[in-house]
């Protein structure tokens, strides 16, 4: 049987990582988390770090490039990322040689896998999202950004499933009292990070009868809870009538349920 399949191994604030495969190919995006967490979250899903093809960043932050230097340096993993990327994120690993550079914008094709790129308005030197093909299926990631510009919206349009950041709830930033002002600014600021309401607004931009599941990620842990972003984002679907949307749940620190989609090639296509 043929099959894109996704699992998130961490979203949040904290760290990023989602496994991404077909029958042949896996690949890692984002490396967002301990190098040992992923390999044991791995295993969680019957996958070993040899079965990995590669990792794909979306940008440079810690919080997706954390696990690079067990991912990178120890096991040599090729890393794909475009030159600003690598040039950011290579002082993490400045033993490492293994880059694979992009071009933003383009795609790439690790295995079977089909890896197109996009630019997103966020914080970082040339932050990407992307969408990823693989079976006749397409999956969208979505995080980072701090709104979706019409390239986005373009680009994600017509995906079969989407990680969509719902990063917080507007009241809960607000009030909230570890943060200083100018952080909060920076959070809520056009190259910051989706809220629960930003999020709500593009799931009904994008959704269409073949986007069946929306995995909101991103979540920051003080200034979000799983109920807010699934409200926020449910009730907007539901005004649309896009009721045939599942919501799926991302966590911090344990991985998703897994989503497969069973592949609509004919078998000549495989
Ligand atoms: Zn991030
Ligand atoms: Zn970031």
């Amino acid at each position: 049987m043929s099959y894109l399949r996704m699992t998130i191994l961490a979203s949040g604030s904290g760290g990023n990582c989602a496994l991404l495969e077909t029958a042949h190919t896996a690949v890692l995006v984002d490396a967002g988390w301990s190098g040992k967490k992923i390999i044991e979250t791995l295993a969680l899903a019957g996958k070993s770090i040899a079965d990995i093809s590669a990792v794909v960043l979306t940008h440079e932050h810690f919080d997706h490039t954390s696990g690079l230097p067990v991912l990178a340096n120890r096991h040599q993993l090729p890393v794909y990322a475009n030159a600003l990327t690598v040039k950011a994120a290579r002082a993490q690993v400045p033993k490492y040689h293994g880059w694979r550079v992009f071009e933003t914008g383009g795609e790439i094709e690790v295995g079977d896998l089909r890896v197109e790129n996009f630019t997103v308005p966020h914080d970082a030197y040339d932050p990407v999202g992307f969408v990823i093909r693989g079976a006749g299926r397409s999956i969208g990631f979505l995080t980072d950004l701090g709104y979706a510009t019409r390239l986005v919206l373009d680009r994600v349009k017509g995906v079969d499933a989407l990680l969509l950041e719902a990063n917080y709830d507007l009241n809960l930033l607000r009030a909230d009292p570890k943060r200083p002002w100018p952080t909060k600014q920076r959070i809520m600021a056009r190259h910051g990070h989706l809220s629960n309401a930003a999020a709500a607004e593009v799931a009904a931009r994008v959704a269409h009868a073949g986007l069946e599941h929306i995995f909101l990620g991103h979540k920051s842990s003080d200034c979000n809870t799983h109920e807010l972003a699934e409200a926020a984002v449910g009730a907007k679907l539901r005004e649309i009538g896009a009721t045939h949307v599942r919501l799926w749940r991302t966590h911090q620190k344990q991985a998703s349920e897994t989503l497969t989609l069973e592949s609509r090639l004919s078998d000549l296509n495989r």
